[in-house]
């Protein structure tokens, strides 16, 4: 393979996601000198823009989609290669890509994100959303819709089914309550009375990363917004484009057939028995659809609760499955149970100059007591730019140890309008019994939950304008007992933030 190496270079990077982007610019800056190659499915490639950070952990950003020409102009050594990858070979250090090339590395970086895990392959009326032509189907599909089915509890789900509007949306959710993957079952009960009322309209401005659509003369480029990111994936090719983040349904407009406001029923605690359409469900002999419904929908979805439900089209939005098999073949990955490569604490891989960043990757290290990984738009800028880091210090063999923002997990993001703010354990994650909740709840204000452990904070839900991110993001990082101040802690009357100061 190696003879056939059309050129070498010092850092190839695959994927033009965050992760990947990061850790080119990253890497690009460190060594100027150095040759570095971006090599990515998509046309365009993920930018990082007005990045702010809120506090030690806490940090906001827009992302844009931009065309690549803008990354090959600020960095004069940087090529990028639009292709996929297609075969990885780690003895002979080359990748082949699907155009027929082949190229040469001495550090690669694996960025390929992840794809949604679709209920079912193939099938029309199921669709996942990831990038912004799956979004636009989407859009298209909807807006002759008169009934969808949602099925899924993470961010996605969330999202879309407080957006739809002019469509019945049956949400199908596994777990006792709504957005399992971010709240308890005390805060979806903040939530879920916003399900049924009506939308106010967006007067806060959105903090949020924005992903505008506007046509430039090197072809069309998207500019979204992002602090939480929207995948989705049509039921077509997996080598699409990057993950839409946050807000990617701003710009779009989400609305069905009908002319009613929102209309949504959950169904919980229950998964996808079978899907049919309107022929195999006439001749199954156990289907408890109301027959007045039978026929008229193109498909149809069992539920394990034994419901059957009609409608037009199916959303999967049920995680994501990382992007690892163009690389797996001939090769000896250590991947993890989610399917991720595993990184190490230099997010290296089993393969030697191998590294991996972003949703592609499962972060193996001992994690610090407060962080965990979840599959988020800040995480992979975060181990995108370390993983530049750790590659360039290898290079200029330098030392280089875990950076701080492993340290605490931390997340701002928006659900129903409101922001939402995830510190550390925050569903008292991995902590078994040996933790106290305290919650303090205004309805359609606020709600506020803290988590302790032997009388520490561990973690922290924030939902609201609630100003207490940065006073208990401190009281989590510094540990401090705080057994004597359990009744004040949430206190409305007392202002915190003097309080420990
Ligand atoms: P990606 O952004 O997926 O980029 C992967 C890149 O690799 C793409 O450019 C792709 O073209 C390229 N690629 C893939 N395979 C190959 C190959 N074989 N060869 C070459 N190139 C390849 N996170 C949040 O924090 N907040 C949210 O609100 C939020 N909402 C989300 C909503 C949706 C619908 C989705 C899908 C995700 C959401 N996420 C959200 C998660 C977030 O988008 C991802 O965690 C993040 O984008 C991962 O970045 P990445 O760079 O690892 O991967």
């Amino acid at each position: 393979m190696s003879d056939k190496k059309e050129k070498t270079f010092k850092f190839l990077i695959v994927g033009g996601g965050i992760a990947g982007v990061t850790c080119v610019e990253q890497l690009s800056s460190q060594i100027q000198s150095a040759d570095v190659a971006l090599i990515t499915a998509g046309p365009h490639i993920k930018a990082v823009t007005n990045y702010k950070q809120v506090s030690k952990t806490l940090e906001e950003f827009d992302v844009e989609e931009q065309p690549s020409s803008v990354l090959e102009e600020k960095f004069p050594n940087l090529t990028v290669i639009h292709s996929a990858v297609k075969a990885l070979h780690t003895q002979s250090h080359s990748v082949e890509t699907a155009d027929g090339r082949v190229f040469g590395y001495e550090k690669l970086c694996i960025c390929s994100g992840g794809r949604p895990k679709l209920l079912t392959q193939d099938n029309p009326y199921v669709l996942g959303i990831r990038d912004t032509d799956s979004a636009q189907e989407f859009q298209k599909r909807l807006s002759s819709a008169k009934r969808i089915v949602v099925v899924g509890n993470g961010g996605i789900a969330l999202e879309l089914v407080y957006e739809v509007e002019g469509c019945e949306v049956i949400w199908a959710v596994k777990d006792k309550a709504i957005g399992n993957t971010f709240f308890d079952a005390g805060a979806a009960q903040f939530l879920v009375p916003l399900l049924d009322a009506v939308k106010p309209e967006r007067a806060v401005p959105c903090k949020r990363t924005r992903y505008t659509t506007e046509e430039t003369a090197v072809g069309s480029s998207h500019t979204f917004t992002a602090d939480r990111n929207l995948r989705g994936c049509g039921s077509g090719p997996t080598e699409s484009g990057s993950a839409l983040g946050p807000d990617w349904h701003e710009g779009i407009v989400l609305q069905g057939a009908e002319q009613v406001s929102r209309r949504v029923s959950v169904e919980y605690q229950c998964e996808v028995e079978k899907i049919f359409t309107s022929e195999e469900l006439l001749s199954s002999p156990r289907q408890t659809l109301r027959t007045d419904t039978v026929g008229t929908w193109p498909v149809y979805i069992q539920l394990t609760n034994g419901k059957t439900f009609g409608c037009d089209f199916i959303v999967s939005a049920t995680g994501v499955v990382p992007n690892t098999e163009p690389f797996l073949h001939g090769n000896n990955f250590a991947l993890a149970d989610d399917g991720g490569l595993q990184v190490d604490d230099h997010m290296m891989t089993s393969e030697p100059d191998v590294y991996a960043a972003g949703d592609v990757c499962t972060a193996c290290w001992e994690h610090s007591p407060m962080w965990q990984q979840m599959r988020l738009w800040t995480q992979a800028r975060q181990m995108g730019w370390y993983a530049g880091r750790c590659m360039a210090a290898h290079v200029l063999s330098e030392l280089i140890e875990l950076d701080f923002c492993f340290e605490l997990f931390s997340h701002i993001t928006k659900f129903f309008n409101y922001k939402v703010v995830l510190l550390g354990k925050f569903n008292g994650q991995g902590l078994g019994p040996d933790q106290e909740l305290l919650v303090r709840c205004t309805k359609g204000v606020e709600y506020v939950k803290v988590v302790l452990s032997g009388g520490r904070m561990v973690g922290a839900v924030l939902i609201g304008d609630t100003d207490l991110e940065e006073t208990f993001e401190n009281l989590i990082l510094n540990q401090m007992d705080l057994t004597p101040y359990r009744d004040e802690l949430l206190n409305p009357n007392i202002d915190i933030e003097d309080y420990f100061d």
